[in-house]
Protein backbone atom coordinates (compact mmCIF):
# COMPACT_ATOMS: atom_id res chain seq x y z
CA UNK A 1 0.00 0.00 0.00
CA UNK A 2 1.60 3.47 -0.92
CA UNK A 3 4.16 2.62 1.11
CA UNK A 4 7.07 5.69 -0.03
CA UNK A 5 10.48 4.54 -1.24
CA UNK A 6 13.74 5.21 0.40
CA UNK A 7 16.53 7.44 -1.29
CA UNK A 8 18.57 4.51 -2.30
CA UNK A 9 15.74 3.09 -4.33
CA UNK A 10 16.45 3.86 -7.83
CA UNK A 11 19.21 0.51 -7.81
CA UNK A 12 18.24 -3.04 -7.87
CA UNK A 13 18.14 -3.91 -4.59
CA UNK A 14 20.02 -7.63 -4.16
CA UNK A 15 18.04 -9.17 -1.47
CA UNK A 16 18.10 -12.76 -2.47
CA UNK A 17 21.36 -13.35 -1.32
CA UNK A 18 20.39 -11.77 2.22
CA UNK A 19 17.14 -14.21 2.25
CA UNK A 20 19.79 -16.96 1.33
CA UNK A 21 22.19 -15.96 3.99
CA UNK A 22 19.76 -16.32 6.48
CA UNK A 23 17.94 -19.38 5.10
CA UNK A 24 21.44 -21.09 5.81
CA UNK A 25 21.90 -19.63 8.90
CA UNK A 26 18.89 -21.28 10.28
CA UNK A 27 18.81 -24.58 8.04
CA UNK A 28 22.55 -25.01 10.15
CA UNK A 29 21.81 -23.64 13.29
CA UNK A 30 18.36 -26.23 13.07
CA UNK A 31 20.55 -29.12 11.45
CA UNK A 32 17.45 -29.15 8.65
CA UNK A 33 16.37 -32.02 6.72
CA UNK A 34 19.27 -31.90 4.18
CA UNK A 35 16.32 -32.86 0.71
CA UNK A 36 13.69 -30.99 2.46
CA UNK A 37 16.51 -27.62 2.38
CA UNK A 38 17.35 -28.29 -1.12
CA UNK A 39 13.65 -28.53 -1.82
CA UNK A 40 13.24 -24.91 0.01
CA UNK A 41 16.21 -23.41 -1.48
CA UNK A 42 14.11 -23.11 -4.83
CA UNK A 43 11.47 -21.55 -6.12
CA UNK A 44 8.56 -23.41 -7.45
CA UNK A 45 7.68 -21.12 -10.09
CA UNK A 46 8.73 -17.95 -11.64
CA UNK A 47 6.19 -15.98 -13.94
CA UNK A 48 7.36 -13.17 -16.31
CA UNK A 49 4.82 -11.02 -18.50
CA UNK A 50 5.19 -8.56 -20.58
CA UNK A 51 1.75 -6.78 -21.80
CA UNK A 52 1.61 -3.91 -23.62
CA UNK A 53 -0.95 -0.59 -22.67
CA UNK A 54 -2.27 2.27 -24.40
CA UNK A 55 -1.20 5.28 -22.58
CA UNK A 56 -3.12 8.15 -21.49
CA UNK A 57 -1.40 10.05 -24.73
CA UNK A 58 -2.55 7.45 -27.39
CA UNK A 59 1.47 5.56 -27.37
CA UNK A 60 1.81 2.25 -26.03
CA UNK A 61 4.47 0.96 -23.40
CA UNK A 62 4.82 -2.28 -22.86
CA UNK A 63 5.68 -3.55 -19.15
CA UNK A 64 7.38 -6.32 -17.48
CA UNK A 65 5.34 -8.14 -14.63
CA UNK A 66 6.61 -10.96 -11.85
CA UNK A 67 5.16 -13.57 -9.76
CA UNK A 68 7.23 -15.83 -8.12
CA UNK A 69 5.69 -18.68 -6.38
CA UNK A 70 8.32 -19.96 -4.04
CA UNK A 71 6.46 -23.15 -1.75
CA UNK A 72 2.97 -24.34 -1.31
CA UNK A 73 3.30 -27.00 1.26
CA UNK A 74 1.48 -25.68 3.57
CA UNK A 75 -1.38 -24.06 1.79
CA UNK A 76 -2.29 -21.56 -1.93
CA UNK A 77 0.62 -19.27 -2.23
CA UNK A 78 0.37 -15.92 -0.71
CA UNK A 79 1.95 -12.43 -0.61
CA UNK A 80 1.68 -8.88 -2.02
CA UNK A 81 2.21 -7.21 -5.57
CA UNK A 82 4.71 -4.39 -5.71
CA UNK A 83 4.91 -1.31 -7.99
CA UNK A 84 8.58 -0.19 -8.10
CA UNK A 85 11.15 0.39 -10.30
CA UNK A 86 12.98 -2.08 -8.45
CA UNK A 87 10.72 -4.82 -8.99
CA UNK A 88 12.65 -7.86 -11.09
CA UNK A 89 12.87 -11.70 -10.59
CA UNK A 90 16.00 -11.49 -7.83
CA UNK A 91 13.84 -9.26 -5.50
CA UNK A 92 10.76 -11.36 -6.61
CA UNK A 93 12.59 -14.23 -5.30
CA UNK A 94 13.84 -13.14 -2.20
CA UNK A 95 10.12 -11.71 -1.33
CA UNK A 96 8.37 -14.48 -1.79
CA UNK A 97 10.88 -16.81 -0.14
CA UNK A 98 10.16 -14.29 3.09
CA UNK A 99 6.55 -14.76 2.50
CA UNK A 100 6.61 -18.73 3.18
CA UNK A 101 8.42 -18.00 6.55
CA UNK A 102 6.20 -15.52 7.07
CA UNK A 103 3.05 -17.57 6.78
CA UNK A 104 4.88 -20.92 8.70
CA UNK A 105 5.56 -18.27 10.89
CA UNK A 106 2.02 -17.21 11.96
CA UNK A 107 0.88 -20.63 11.85
CA UNK A 108 -1.61 -19.67 8.49
CA UNK A 109 -2.19 -22.32 5.99
CA UNK A 110 -0.61 -20.56 3.26
CA UNK A 111 2.77 -20.59 1.27
CA UNK A 112 4.93 -17.67 -0.02
CA UNK A 113 4.62 -15.55 -3.43
CA UNK A 114 5.32 -12.17 -4.52
CA UNK A 115 5.24 -9.92 -7.65
CA UNK A 116 4.86 -6.72 -9.17
CA UNK A 117 5.53 -4.57 -12.29
CA UNK A 118 8.59 -2.78 -13.21
CA UNK A 119 7.41 0.62 -13.20
CA UNK A 120 7.25 4.25 -10.95
CA UNK A 121 3.59 4.52 -10.82
CA UNK A 122 3.80 8.15 -10.03
CA UNK A 123 4.73 8.62 -13.67
CA UNK A 124 1.40 7.50 -14.81
CA UNK A 125 -2.57 8.97 -14.09
CA UNK A 126 -4.82 6.86 -12.14
CA UNK A 127 -6.26 6.10 -15.60
CA UNK A 128 -3.19 4.52 -16.98
CA UNK A 129 -2.42 2.51 -13.41
CA UNK A 130 -6.26 1.39 -14.08
CA UNK A 131 -5.50 -0.23 -17.57
CA UNK A 132 -2.06 -1.47 -16.19
CA UNK A 133 -3.41 -3.15 -13.58
CA UNK A 134 -6.40 -4.92 -15.30
CA UNK A 135 -3.85 -5.74 -18.23
CA UNK A 136 -1.30 -7.33 -15.63
CA UNK A 137 -4.07 -9.24 -13.96
CA UNK A 138 -5.35 -10.89 -17.60
CA UNK A 139 -1.50 -11.42 -18.30
CA UNK A 140 -1.22 -13.18 -15.34
CA UNK A 141 -4.40 -15.50 -16.06
CA UNK A 142 -5.12 -18.94 -14.16
CA UNK A 143 -1.52 -18.73 -12.29
CA UNK A 144 -3.63 -16.66 -9.61
CA UNK A 145 -7.01 -17.89 -8.64
CA UNK A 146 -8.80 -18.28 -4.89
CA UNK A 147 -7.28 -21.43 -4.02
CA UNK A 148 -3.79 -21.53 -5.87
CA UNK A 149 -2.21 -18.08 -5.15
CA UNK A 150 -3.87 -15.24 -3.87
CA UNK A 151 -2.05 -11.62 -3.87
CA UNK A 152 -2.36 -8.68 -1.81
CA UNK A 153 -0.80 -5.23 -1.63
CA UNK A 154 2.91 -4.37 -1.09
CA UNK A 155 4.74 -1.59 -2.03
CA UNK A 156 3.00 1.66 -3.77
CA UNK A 157 -0.22 -0.73 -4.28
CA UNK A 158 -3.31 -0.19 -2.51
CA UNK A 159 -6.82 -1.36 -1.94
CA UNK A 160 -7.93 0.45 -5.33
CA UNK A 161 -5.30 -1.60 -6.81
CA UNK A 162 -6.31 -5.02 -5.43
CA UNK A 163 -10.50 -4.06 -6.69
CA UNK A 164 -9.22 -3.95 -9.84
CA UNK A 165 -7.83 -7.11 -9.83
CA UNK A 166 -10.47 -8.70 -8.15
CA UNK A 167 -12.74 -7.04 -10.58
CA UNK A 168 -10.99 -7.91 -13.75
CA UNK A 169 -10.28 -11.86 -12.45
CA UNK A 170 -14.13 -12.59 -11.80
CA UNK A 171 -14.70 -10.65 -14.94
CA UNK A 172 -12.88 -13.04 -16.97
CA UNK A 173 -14.55 -15.88 -15.25
CA UNK A 174 -18.04 -17.41 -15.40
CA UNK A 175 -20.84 -14.70 -14.23
CA UNK A 176 -21.88 -17.64 -11.99
CA UNK A 177 -18.57 -17.30 -10.42
CA UNK A 178 -18.31 -13.58 -9.96
CA UNK A 179 -18.40 -13.78 -5.93
CA UNK A 180 -17.16 -16.95 -5.56
CA UNK A 181 -13.70 -15.39 -6.85
CA UNK A 182 -13.88 -12.53 -4.41
CA UNK A 183 -11.37 -13.55 -2.59
CA UNK A 184 -8.71 -14.20 -5.63
CA UNK A 185 -6.59 -11.02 -3.90
CA UNK A 186 -7.04 -9.42 -0.43
CA UNK A 187 -6.22 -5.56 1.06
CA UNK A 188 -9.58 -4.71 -1.04
CA UNK A 189 -11.56 -1.64 -0.06
CA UNK A 190 -14.39 -2.49 2.47
CA UNK A 191 -17.32 -1.95 -0.51
CA UNK A 192 -15.41 -4.41 -2.76
CA UNK A 193 -15.00 -7.37 -0.12
CA UNK A 194 -12.25 -5.99 1.82
CA UNK A 195 -12.02 -6.52 5.57
CA UNK A 196 -12.31 -3.98 8.48
CA UNK A 197 -9.31 -3.52 9.93
CA UNK A 198 -6.67 -4.64 7.12
CA UNK A 199 -5.57 -0.98 5.88
CA UNK A 200 -3.68 -0.86 9.42
CA UNK A 201 -3.28 -4.39 10.26
CA UNK A 202 0.87 -4.41 9.52
CA UNK A 203 1.36 -1.48 11.52
CA UNK A 204 -0.98 -2.93 14.19
CA UNK A 205 1.56 -6.13 14.08
CA UNK A 206 4.79 -3.94 14.25
CA UNK A 207 3.51 -2.02 17.64
CA UNK A 208 1.95 -5.42 18.75
CA UNK A 209 5.31 -7.13 18.33
CA UNK A 210 7.12 -4.07 19.93
CA UNK A 211 4.85 -4.29 23.40
CA UNK A 212 6.01 -7.51 23.46
CA UNK A 213 9.56 -6.55 23.02
CA UNK A 214 9.19 -3.67 25.80
CA UNK A 215 7.31 -6.29 28.30
CA UNK A 216 9.85 -8.71 27.75
CA UNK A 217 12.95 -6.79 28.78
CA UNK A 218 10.41 -4.48 31.55
CA UNK A 219 10.32 -1.27 29.84
CA UNK A 220 7.48 0.66 28.53
CA UNK A 221 6.78 2.10 25.13
CA UNK A 222 5.46 5.40 27.10
CA UNK A 223 8.12 8.41 26.16
CA UNK A 224 9.90 6.31 23.88
CA UNK A 225 11.73 7.82 20.58
CA UNK A 226 11.59 6.50 17.34
CA UNK A 227 12.13 6.82 13.60
CA UNK A 228 10.58 5.77 11.27
CA UNK A 229 11.87 5.23 7.11
CA UNK A 230 9.06 4.91 4.73
CA UNK A 231 5.90 7.16 5.35
CA UNK A 232 3.41 4.60 3.16
CA UNK A 233 0.97 2.45 4.92
CA UNK A 234 2.96 0.47 7.34
CA UNK A 235 5.05 3.70 8.14
CA UNK A 236 1.74 5.64 8.84
CA UNK A 237 -0.37 3.23 10.53
CA UNK A 238 2.91 2.38 13.02
CA UNK A 239 2.80 5.91 14.38
CA UNK A 240 -0.54 6.14 14.76
CA UNK A 241 -0.75 2.99 17.01
CA UNK A 242 2.56 4.19 18.39
CA UNK A 243 1.00 7.27 19.62
CA UNK A 244 -1.61 5.36 21.28
CA UNK A 245 1.30 3.97 23.62
CA UNK A 246 2.71 7.87 24.19
CA UNK A 247 5.85 7.00 22.21
CA UNK A 248 7.16 9.98 20.25
CA UNK A 249 7.95 10.17 16.61
CA UNK A 250 11.35 12.11 16.17
CA UNK A 251 12.77 11.12 12.77
CA UNK A 252 10.80 10.78 9.08
CA UNK A 253 12.28 9.83 5.74
CA UNK A 254 10.80 9.08 2.45
CA UNK A 255 12.41 9.72 -1.19
CA UNK A 256 11.01 12.78 -0.85
CA UNK A 257 12.50 14.20 2.53
CA UNK A 258 14.01 13.76 5.60
CA UNK A 259 12.89 15.11 9.02
CA UNK A 260 14.22 15.34 12.35
CA UNK A 261 12.10 17.14 14.96
CA UNK A 262 13.12 16.61 19.02
CA UNK A 263 10.00 17.88 20.04
CA UNK A 264 7.77 15.21 18.38
CA UNK A 265 5.91 14.95 14.69
CA UNK A 266 2.35 14.67 14.51
CA UNK A 267 1.65 11.72 12.59
CA UNK A 268 -1.59 12.73 11.50
CA UNK A 269 -1.04 16.06 10.65
CA UNK A 270 2.22 14.60 8.41
CA UNK A 271 -0.42 11.74 6.97
CA UNK A 272 -2.68 14.29 5.54
CA UNK A 273 0.12 16.74 4.31
CA UNK A 274 1.44 13.38 2.67
CA UNK A 275 -1.73 11.99 1.14
CA UNK A 276 -2.28 16.04 -0.27
CA UNK A 277 0.87 15.71 -2.21
CA UNK A 278 1.01 12.71 -3.74
CA UNK A 279 2.74 10.55 -0.98
CA UNK A 280 5.73 12.42 -0.80
CA UNK A 281 6.28 13.98 3.20
CA UNK A 282 8.66 17.04 1.39
CA UNK A 283 6.83 20.32 1.85
CA UNK A 284 5.77 19.83 5.73
CA UNK A 285 6.13 22.84 8.02
CA UNK A 286 5.70 20.71 11.37
CA UNK A 287 9.72 19.53 11.51
CA UNK A 288 13.10 20.14 11.03
CA UNK A 289 15.06 18.36 7.98
CA UNK A 290 18.37 16.35 8.16
CA UNK A 291 20.52 15.32 5.28
CA UNK A 292 19.19 11.83 4.25
CA UNK A 293 22.30 10.10 5.03
CA UNK A 294 21.96 10.96 8.87
CA UNK A 295 18.82 9.28 9.31
CA UNK A 296 19.97 6.37 10.89
CA UNK A 297 22.02 8.11 13.49
CA UNK A 298 19.18 10.30 15.19
CA UNK A 299 19.27 9.44 18.65
CA UNK A 300 16.12 7.35 19.71
CA UNK A 301 15.40 4.22 21.38
CA UNK A 302 13.74 2.46 18.56
CA UNK A 303 14.33 2.54 14.48
CA UNK A 304 11.56 1.54 12.61
CA UNK A 305 12.07 0.58 8.72
CA UNK A 306 9.31 0.73 6.91
CA UNK A 307 10.25 1.27 3.19
CA UNK A 308 12.16 -0.98 0.96
CA UNK A 309 15.32 -3.72 1.27
CA UNK A 310 19.16 -3.40 2.01
CA UNK A 311 19.01 0.26 3.86
CA UNK A 312 20.08 -1.03 7.01
CA UNK A 313 23.82 -1.60 5.87
CA UNK A 314 27.66 -1.50 6.63
CA UNK A 315 27.27 2.26 5.81
CA UNK A 316 24.66 3.23 8.65
CA UNK A 317 24.52 0.79 11.04
CA UNK A 318 27.15 1.61 13.03
CA UNK A 319 25.98 4.79 13.35
CA UNK A 320 22.09 3.52 15.19
CA UNK A 321 21.95 4.24 19.00
CA UNK A 322 18.66 2.52 19.14
CA UNK A 323 18.23 -0.66 21.50
CA UNK A 324 15.99 -2.44 19.03
CA UNK A 325 15.07 -1.97 15.49
CA UNK A 326 11.57 -3.10 14.09
CA UNK A 327 11.68 -4.34 10.62
CA UNK A 328 8.79 -2.85 8.87
CA UNK A 329 9.82 -3.44 5.68
CA UNK A 330 10.42 -6.93 4.08
CA UNK A 331 14.35 -7.61 3.84
CA UNK A 332 15.73 -3.66 5.39
CA UNK A 333 18.74 -5.22 7.39
CA UNK A 334 21.48 -6.91 5.16
CA UNK A 335 23.75 -9.48 6.31
CA UNK A 336 26.75 -7.03 7.03
CA UNK A 337 24.16 -4.45 8.73
CA UNK A 338 22.99 -7.38 10.53
CA UNK A 339 26.37 -8.92 12.19
CA UNK A 340 27.35 -4.92 13.16
CA UNK A 341 23.61 -4.68 15.00
CA UNK A 342 23.96 -7.49 17.12
CA UNK A 343 27.90 -6.90 17.73
CA UNK A 344 26.08 -3.89 19.68
CA UNK A 345 23.31 -5.90 21.00
CA UNK A 346 20.62 -4.19 18.99
CA UNK A 347 17.49 -6.25 19.39
CA UNK A 348 16.42 -6.77 16.15
CA UNK A 349 12.60 -7.71 15.30
CA UNK A 350 12.74 -9.92 12.47
CA UNK A 351 10.50 -8.50 9.30
CA UNK A 352 8.99 -12.00 9.27
CA UNK A 353 7.44 -12.19 12.89
CA UNK A 354 7.14 -7.78 13.14
CA UNK A 355 5.28 -7.36 9.73
CA UNK A 356 3.15 -10.39 9.56
CA UNK A 357 -0.12 -8.23 11.03
CA UNK A 358 -0.60 -7.48 7.21
CA UNK A 359 -0.60 -10.85 5.46
CA UNK A 360 -2.94 -12.24 9.21
CA UNK A 361 -5.44 -9.54 8.49
CA UNK A 362 -5.28 -10.49 4.64
CA UNK A 363 -5.89 -14.16 6.39
CA UNK A 364 -9.33 -12.84 7.42
CA UNK A 365 -10.35 -10.98 4.63
CA UNK A 366 -9.82 -14.46 2.66
CA UNK A 367 -11.64 -16.18 5.41
CA UNK A 368 -14.61 -13.48 5.78
CA UNK A 369 -14.97 -13.75 2.09
CA UNK A 370 -15.00 -17.70 1.70
CA UNK A 371 -17.24 -17.76 4.74
CA UNK A 372 -19.39 -14.92 3.00
CA UNK A 373 -19.56 -12.98 6.33
CA UNK A 374 -18.55 -9.53 7.23
CA UNK A 375 -16.58 -9.06 10.50
CA UNK A 376 -16.29 -6.24 13.13
CA UNK A 377 -12.71 -4.06 13.59
CA UNK A 378 -12.55 -5.17 16.94
CA UNK A 379 -12.70 -8.40 16.92
CA UNK A 380 -10.08 -8.46 13.64
CA UNK A 381 -7.69 -6.67 15.20
CA UNK A 382 -8.21 -8.93 18.56
CA UNK A 383 -7.31 -11.95 16.64
CA UNK A 384 -4.17 -10.35 14.42
CA UNK A 385 -3.02 -9.65 18.30
CA UNK A 386 -3.39 -13.40 19.11
CA UNK A 387 -1.49 -14.74 16.74
CA UNK A 388 1.96 -12.08 16.60
CA UNK A 389 1.81 -12.96 20.46
CA UNK A 390 1.57 -16.42 19.46
CA UNK A 391 4.39 -16.09 17.42
CA UNK A 392 6.20 -13.96 18.99
CA UNK A 393 6.36 -16.32 22.14
CA UNK A 394 7.19 -19.11 19.85
CA UNK A 395 10.06 -16.81 18.50
CA UNK A 396 11.69 -16.10 22.05
CA UNK A 397 11.02 -19.48 23.29
CA UNK A 398 13.42 -21.46 20.09
CA UNK A 399 15.95 -18.59 19.99
CA UNK A 400 16.65 -19.79 24.00
CA UNK A 401 16.22 -23.34 22.87
CA UNK A 402 18.75 -23.07 20.47
CA UNK A 403 20.52 -20.14 22.00
CA UNK A 404 20.67 -17.71 18.95
CA UNK A 405 19.00 -14.54 17.67
CA UNK A 406 15.56 -14.08 17.11
CA UNK A 407 15.79 -13.96 13.02
CA UNK A 408 17.16 -17.35 13.38
CA UNK A 409 14.81 -18.92 15.66
CA UNK A 410 11.58 -17.16 13.77
CA UNK A 411 13.43 -19.03 11.21
CA UNK A 412 13.67 -22.37 12.98
CA UNK A 413 9.82 -21.77 13.75
CA UNK A 414 8.74 -21.73 10.18
CA UNK A 415 10.96 -24.50 9.01
CA UNK A 416 10.01 -26.67 11.43
CA UNK A 417 6.61 -26.56 9.72
CA UNK A 418 7.73 -27.29 6.66
CA UNK A 419 9.93 -30.02 7.85
CA UNK A 420 7.11 -31.54 9.80
CA UNK A 421 4.33 -31.21 6.72
CA UNK A 422 7.08 -33.07 3.82
CA UNK A 423 7.99 -35.63 6.51
CA UNK A 424 4.21 -36.72 6.85
CA UNK A 425 2.78 -36.01 3.54
CA UNK A 426 5.87 -36.96 1.41
CA UNK A 427 7.13 -36.08 -2.20
CA UNK A 428 4.41 -37.21 -4.98
CA UNK A 429 4.83 -39.50 -6.96
N1 LIG B 1 2.74 -7.40 1.21
C1 LIG B 1 2.50 -7.78 2.57
C2 LIG B 1 3.69 -8.57 3.10
O1 LIG B 1 4.78 -8.42 2.64
C3 LIG B 1 1.17 -8.48 2.75
C4 LIG B 1 1.02 -9.77 2.00
C5 LIG B 1 -0.38 -10.35 2.07
O2 LIG B 1 -1.22 -9.82 2.77
O3 LIG B 1 -0.59 -11.35 1.38
O4 LIG B 1 3.58 -9.29 4.05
Amino acid sequence: MATTVAPAAAKKQGMYEVVMAQFERAADTMGLDPGIRKILAKTNSEIVVHFPVKLDNGTIEVFTGYRVQHNNALGPYKGGLRYHATMDLDSGRALAIWMTWKTALAGLPYGGAKGGVELNPKLYSQNELERITRRFTYALGDNIGPDLDIPAPDVNTNPQIMAWIADTYSSTKSPATRFANLHVVTGKPLGAGGLEGRDRATGFGVVATLKSWAQRTNKSLKGMRYIVQGFGNVGYWTAYFMQQEGAILVGVQDASATYYEPAGIDPDALNDHSAANGRNIAGYKGAGTIEPERFFAIACDIVVPAALGNQITKANAGDITAMVVAEGANGPTDTEGEAILRSKGVDIIPDILCNSGGVIGSYYEWLQNKRSEIWKIDDVLGMIQDKIDTAFNLTVDTANEFKTDWRTSAYIVALRRLEKTYKERGIFP
